[in-house]
């Protein structure tokens, strides 16, 4: 069997790898870190489950769970608190509540949206006149602002989608592309013209309305890096895993040839599971065009932040899942999360457990900056924004340097374009969080593709 050659170890590349094995075809696997799982990171910290980078899969996309029930780790499986879900967005100063019935940044209840507080009546007004808009065809790609803009007003941007996606892509909803990280809303209005229509009308189509949903977002008892190391074990003896980094890959004879710090590894398929900026640098002497789209995929850097607390030193327990922190308020934090009430069983009785997000396009800085001064910085904001003075007993900092791929305006056509060049390379594939979607299940996905169209070639 021709070898293949797996770069990078994160959850992209470790779905293809798992796939291969599973399929019967063996791969070497190479990551330049000295652990794999790439940002899925857990730590248990006094009785507390840490999530480092990820802490969650949405549970609609089903390459997640596909893989896990694979894995059999389906009895672990536990979903966000929904009953009680509540999220919170800074206000003047103040923490409002999200208001009830939002899809995203769609409103689809009338009494929550008028009773809120997070945005004034002409905003509420120009929601209510959203029903009436016609159907609109749409040809070019244009950012989320635009587009929101244009349905709900610039405080709906400001207010909802400005700190939703921060929260997400640590990006700006000015620069990101409606269509790659809005795609559904783009359908619907094209198809309807309001969104709100258009989200009620397909939830009625679905035969949703009442029936209970399932919890928004899901992850394992153990945190995410329950399935990284199920992943890791079910490759043993199956796998080479080798700790280095790779530094180009060259055609060799109707193959590749990859160089190591040590030498060339010879390689008849390669799936580059890495981030595009890496994968910019070892594809120029592949195919220049690739190696120069990848490298103009931006990246945003992050910064997890958990912090503990004793509960007893809190006056009341902080309210709901946590909060955002809209641009226009912001100073450093972009979100803040309590994860013993987001998901159950994560931290015990007794603790609190802030998880604060920091960075993104605006502050990539702050990675830099030393840990007391982090430290002092997220706590004075969390105590200032969320209206308590504990002092943290316990805090963990973890820096995610260029990790997260920002789908900025005109991504479908960069996208279309490196997929076409890719395709026609043959025994070359991408895989990972800069192509299509960045969240879990769609790097899984891309993952799994990878492997099977592997597994074709070699059957
Ligand atoms: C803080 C944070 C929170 C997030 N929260 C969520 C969430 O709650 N839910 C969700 O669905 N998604 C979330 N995401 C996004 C999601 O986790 C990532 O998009 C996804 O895990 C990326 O996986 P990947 O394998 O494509 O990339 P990575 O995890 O970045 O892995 C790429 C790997 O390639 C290795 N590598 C790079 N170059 C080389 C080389 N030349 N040679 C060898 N190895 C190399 C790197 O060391 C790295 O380990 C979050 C991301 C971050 C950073």
């Amino acid at each position: 069997m021709p070898p293949v050659v797996i770069i990078g170890g994160g959850v992209s590349g470790l779905s293809a790898a798992y796939y291969l094995a599973k399929g019967g075809v063996s791969a070497t696997l190479i990551e330049s870190r000295p652990r794999l799982g790439g940002v899925i990171q857990t730590e248990h910290v006094e009785g507390c489950t840490i999530e480092a980078g990820p802490d969650s899969f949405l549970s609609i996309k089903p390459a997640a769970l596909d893989l896990i029930r694979d894995l059999g780790l389906a009895g672990d499986v536990i979903g966000s608190n929904d009953r009680i879900r509540k999220t919170y967005v800074r206000r003047n100063g103040k923490l409002v509540a999200l208001p009830d019935g939002l899809m995203m940044m769609v409103p689809t209840k009338i009494m929550p949206l008028l009773t809120t507080g997070l945005i004034g009546w002409g905003t509420k007004l120009r929601m209510g006149l959203e029903l009436l808009r016609a159907p609109k065809p749409r040809d070019e790609d244009e950012s989320v602002a635009e587009f929101i803009d244009e349905h709900y007003g610039a405080e709906a941007v400001d207010y909802l989608a400005e700190p939703l996606l921060s929260g997400i892509y640590g990006g700006n909803p000015s620069h990101l592309s409606v269509r790659s990280v809005l795609p559904r809303f783009v359908e619907l209005s094209t198809r309807y013209g309001s969104l709100t229509r258009g989200v009620l009308a397909e939830r009625a189509k679905a035969g949703t309305k009442n029936a209970a949903p399932a919890p928004l977002f899901q992850t394992l008892k153990g945190g995410l890096g329950q399935m990284v190391d199920a992943v890791t074990a079910s490759l043993q003896g199956k796998m080479e895993v080798r700790q280095a980094r790779a530094q180009c890959i060259e055609r060799a004879g109707t193959g590749f040839r990859i160089r190591m710090e040590d030498g060339w590894l010879e390689a008849a398929q390669v799936v580059v599971a890495c981030e595009a900026h890496s994968g910019a640098l070892l594809l120029p002497a592949l195919d220049a065009r690739v190696a120069e789209l990848l490298g103009t995929v931006p990246y945003s850097s992050s910064m997890t932040v958990a912090l503990g607390f004793d509960a007893a030193d809190f006056a009341r327990p902080p309210a709901g899942f946590g909060f955002l922190v809209p641009k226009k308020e912001r100073r450093r934090l972009i979100a803040c999360t309590w994860i013993g009430t987001k998901f159950p069983n994560r931290v015990p009785e007794g603790k609190i457990v802030a998880r604060c997000f920091l960075g993104g396009m605006e502050d990539a800085g702050i990675l830099q900056e030393s840990d007391e001064a982090i430290l002092a910085a997220v706590t004075a904001e969390l105590h200032e924004i969320a209206g308590f003075h504990a002092v943290p007993r316990f805090s963990r900092i973890f820096r995610w340097p260029r990790s997260m791929a920002q789908y900025t305006v005109g991504h479908p056509r960069r996208l279309a374009e490196l997929e076409s060049r890719a395709a026609a390379i043959p025994g070359l594939y991408l895989a990972g969080n800069a192509y299509q979607g960045i969240g879990i299940p769609d790097c899984i996905r891309m993952g799994r593709a990878a492997a099977e169209k592997i597994l074709r070639m070699s059957a």
